[in-house]
């Protein structure tokens, strides 16, 4: 048996790690002490309400994580067999399978190649009279195009889904992600911007589809009836201890999107002016966050860097695998060309809230020593 010897705990500089205060502590051992430690409990509602509020949006399910969160929205909008939704060639896989997962067909298109998201040009030319959903995915703490977006899902009829796992506090001219589409889905895995451990979140205005969320999240038991069962639902629910952490996490967001934008603009400063790499431009009316500090290397040097990197005790990430070209998924993709590109040249690199600007130069410095020693050759 191949035995997990959890790697990544011993690099100096980890890509991720999650940001953990007393008052998280706190809240824990009041909600163990309470023992409320399923899914009932002040932490729960009250984490729904806060999360809701923070996004301007009227309804907030708390469910177990970010994958289960994007298959309820799809059963919810009653999205099934026959149906198409289209995602983008670029994401994490949850987002294909919660597609699959309710029996619907995915249909992959190509991103848009500044702001590595799904690209509206290519919704525009896979849609279908089957076509039930779009799922805009705020990748790597960027935004999608809403206004177009919504525009194509308004004219024909469609719902928006979105997929907001790497964007928590992200705003697309002023409004918040996940308040924008019929429902806003989130992560709180423990390496996204604020965390429940595991945990998700879905947002909705409605308040039919709201109750809907609720009850299939719910095993689909009736609200008014105990153990009478009105739709085939799920144990998606997410524990008070969970919403524990997740109600601190949430009175700190605003100190920890700060903290990660200046960690951006330090890899930015140090990161410039060098041949190898490209920075994404912060693109008008988006307010970008950031996940996990991005940026594109050239395709010849990268794995070279990851390599070299980790001997430097330093953890990267390289983008996804473009959906396309993974044999399980790739008979549902359209032509896409952006995503291959994007994808063979980005790398990720830690980022998290105890690093300060001494460990970015470090991290940095040797990026640069790296690339050097590179197109020497040596
Ligand atoms: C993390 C992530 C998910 C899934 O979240 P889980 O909580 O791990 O199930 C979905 N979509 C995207 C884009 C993600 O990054």
């Amino acid at each position: 048996m191949k035995t997990n010897n959890n790697s990544d705990a011993t690099f100096k500089y980890p890509i991720s790690k999650p940001s953990l205060t007393d008052l998280e502590r706190t809240n824990v051992i009041k909600a163990y002490d309470s023992t409320w430690i399923s899914s009932s409990g002040e932490f729960i509602t009250m984490f729904e309400k806060d999360f809701a509020k923070y996004n301007s949006v009227n309804y907030g399910i708390a469910v177990s994580n970010g994958t289960t969160a994007l298959h309820l929205a799809m059963e919810a909008l009653n999205i099934g067999r026959g149906d198409e939704v289209i995602v983008p060639d670029l994401t994490f896989a949850a987002t294909i399978n919660a597609v699959l997962h309710a029996g619907a067909t995915p249909i992959i298109v190509d991103i848009d190649k500044n702001t590595w998201c799904i690209s509206v040009d290519a919704i525009k030319n896979a849609l279908s009279e089957r076509t039930k959903a779009i799922i805009p995915v705020h990748l790597y703490g960027q935004t999608c195009d809403m206004d177009e977006i919504m525009a194509i899902a308004h004219h024909n009829n469609l719902y928006v889904i979105e997929d907001c796992a790497e964007a928590h506090g992200a705003k697309y001219k002023n409004k918040k992600v996940g308040s924008i589409g019929h429902v806003g889905c989130f992560s709180f895995f423990a390496n996204k911007i604020i965390t429940t451990g595991e945990g998700g979140m879905c947002l909705t205005n409605d308040t039919k589809l709201a109750e809907k969320l609720c009850i299939l999240r719910d095993h689909g038991m009736s609200r008014e009836q105990k153990y009478f069962h009105e739709e085939v639902g799920y144990n998606y629910r997410m524990t008070n201890i969970q919403a524990a952490i997740g109600v601190a996490q949430l009175q700190r967001i605003d100190e920890i999107l700060e903290k990660r934008t200046q960690i951006d603009l330090l890899y930015r400063n140090y990161l410039e002016n060098i041949d190898e790499l490209f920075l994404q431009e912060n693109l008008p009316e988006i307010e970008k966050v950031t996940w996990l500090f991005s940026v594109l290397v050239k395709e010849e040097y990268r794995e070279k860097l990851m390599q070299e990197l980790k001997v430097a005790s330093i953890d990267s990430r390289p983008f996804f695998f473009p959906l396309s070209e993974m044999p399980i998924y790739k008979e549902y993709s359209t032509d896409v060309k952006n995503s291959k590109i994007i994808s063979k040249m980005g790398l990720n690199l830690p980022t998290y809230l105890e690093l300060d600007k001494e460990n970015i130069i470090d991290i940095t410095t040797t990026i640069k020593t790296i690339i050097d020693e590179i197109r020497c050759g040596i």
